[in-house]
C-alpha cells in the first residue's frame, strides 16, 4: 500500500494502462487493419522474422500506441519508443538502435516530426539494418558502420501526409485508424468500466460512446468523469440518465462536440458567413494552432459532415446550421 498521496495525473496513468488492452483480440474495432496484421505477424512467426516495419496513421486517441504495444507482445518481443521530437541529434536515435535485440519494436511517435540528420541514419538502419554514423569532427571526423539486428520500426503519426517520401516508401506495411462507431465505442467502454469494477448499463454505455468524438481515448476520458459524478451523486451505476447528466454538466453536447469543437463551428458561421474561410483565418479567428485545427478539431467534424473542406476553405454545412438552430442566410 502506498503511503503517499497520489495525484490525478499519476492516477489516471495507472488506470490508463490497466485499461489498456494488451493482445490484439482485446482490441477492438479497425476490423481491416486488425485482420491484415494477424496475417502478417503469422507470416513473421513462421518465417522466424522480424515483422516488417509498419506506419500507423489516424487522429490522436484512436489507439496507434496501443497496436504498437500490442504488436510487441504478439511477437514476444521488447518494445522500446520515443518520439520524433525528442530524437534531437543522430547519436539518440544510434543509441536506441544499437541496444535493440533480434526482433525487437522501434515505436516512433509522431515520426513527422523527425528532424532531417535523424532521418537520415534511418534508412539505411530501416533497409539494410545498418547504421551509418559520423562520429569526431573536422579531419578527425570519419564514419562508422555497424550491423543491427533485425528490427521492426514503428512509427505512427497524425498526418501521413507530412512524411518525406523516401520515409514513407520504407514502411513495408501501413495502417490507417479509422473514427470507431458507437458500437465498438460502447464495447470499448464496457471493457473499460469491468476493469475499473464500475457497474453500467448498457444504455449508460451507449449514450458514452455516443458522445466520444469516435474516439477510444475520449471514451475512456468521459468514464472517469461519469464516474466521479455517478459516485457522488447517485449510487454508483452508470444509466443513459446519470451519463447525460454528466456529460451536459461537462458541456459536451449531443454530438458529442465540446466547447472547442463549438466555438470552431460557430466562428466559421457566425465570422465568416459559413465560409469558405481559410486555416490561417480560422486559427486566428479562434486562437488556435493550424496544426491543432487540423489534426485534433477538424478530422471529426468533416468525417461527420459539419464542416467540408473545400480549394477555397473550410465551409460550415447544413448539418452545422441544424445543430445550433441557425438559419442559413441565402447565397
Ligand atoms: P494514440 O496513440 O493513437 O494517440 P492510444 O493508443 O494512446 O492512442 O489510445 C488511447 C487510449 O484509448 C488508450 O489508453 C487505450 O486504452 C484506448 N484504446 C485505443 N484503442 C483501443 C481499442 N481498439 N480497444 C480498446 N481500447 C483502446
Amino acid at each position: 500500500i502506498h503511503a503517499e498521496p497520489q495525484g490525478i495525473e499519476e492516477r489516471d496513468e495507472q488506470i490508463d494502462r490497466a485499461m489498456r488492452p494488451k493482445m490484439l483480440d482485446e482490441y477492438t474495432g479497425q476490423d481491416d487493419s486488425r485482420a491484415q496484421l494477424k496475417i502478417f505477424i503469422q507470416a513473421a512467426q513462421n518465417r522466424d522474422e522480424a515483422l516488417d516495419h509498419m506506419l500507423i496513421y489516424g487522429p490522436p486517441g484512436l489507439g496507434k500506441t496501443t497496436l504498437a504495444m500490442i504488436v510487441a507482445n504478439e511477437m514476444g518481443v521488447n518494445i522500446k519508443s520515443t518520439s520524433g521530437p525528442v530524437l534531437e541529434k543522430a547519436g539518440d536515435l544510434a543509441a536506441l538502435l544499437t541496444n535493440l535485440e533480434p526482433g525487437d519494436v522501434l515505436f516512433i511517435d509522431e515520426i513527422h516530426r523527425l528532424s532531417s540528420v535523424v532521418e537520415e541514419i534511418l534508412y539505411p538502419a530501416m533497409e539494410d539494418y545498418q547504421l551509418d554514423i559520423m562520429i569526431g569532427e573536422g579531419p578527425a571526423a570519419r564514419s562508422i558502420k555497424l550491423d543491427l539486428p533485425p528490427f521492426t520500426l514503428i512509427g505512427a503519426t497524425t498526418r501521413a501526409g507530412a512524411l518525406t517520401s523516401p520515409l514513407r516508401a520504407r514502411f513495408g506495411i501501413p495502417l490507417r485508424l479509422e473514427f470507431y462507431n458507437v458500437k465498438d465505442l460502447s464495447s470499448i467502454v464496457t471493457r473499460s468500466a469491468n476493469v475499473l469494477e464500475l457497474p453500467i448499463d448498457e444504455a449508460g454505455a451507449i449514450e458514452l460512446a455516443r458522445r466520444s468524438r469516435g474516439t477510444p481515448r475520449i471514451a475512456n476520458r468521459l468514464l472517469r468523469r461519469v464516474r466521479d459524478f455517478a459516485e457522488v451523486k447517485h449510487d454508483g451505476e452508470i444509466t443513459k440518465q446519470v451519463a447525460e447528466l454528466a456529460l451536459d454538466m461537462l458541456d459536451i453536447d449531443s454530438e458529442g462536440f465540446d466547447y472547442m469543437d463549438r466555438k470552431l463551428l460557430l466562428a466559421i458561421i457566425d465570422k465568416f458567413m459559413g465560409g469558405p474561410v481559410g486555416l490561417d483565418n480560422l486559427a486566428a479567428a479562434i486562437g488556435e494552432e493550424r496544426e491543432t485545427i487540423e489534426d485534433v478539431l477538424e478530422p471529426f467534424l468533416i468525417q461527420q459532415g459539419f464542416i467540408q473542406r473545400t480549394p477555397r476553405g473550410r465551409i460550415a454545412t447544413d448539418r452545422a446550421y441544424q445543430h445550433f438552430d441557425i438559419i442559413q442566410p441565402e447565397k
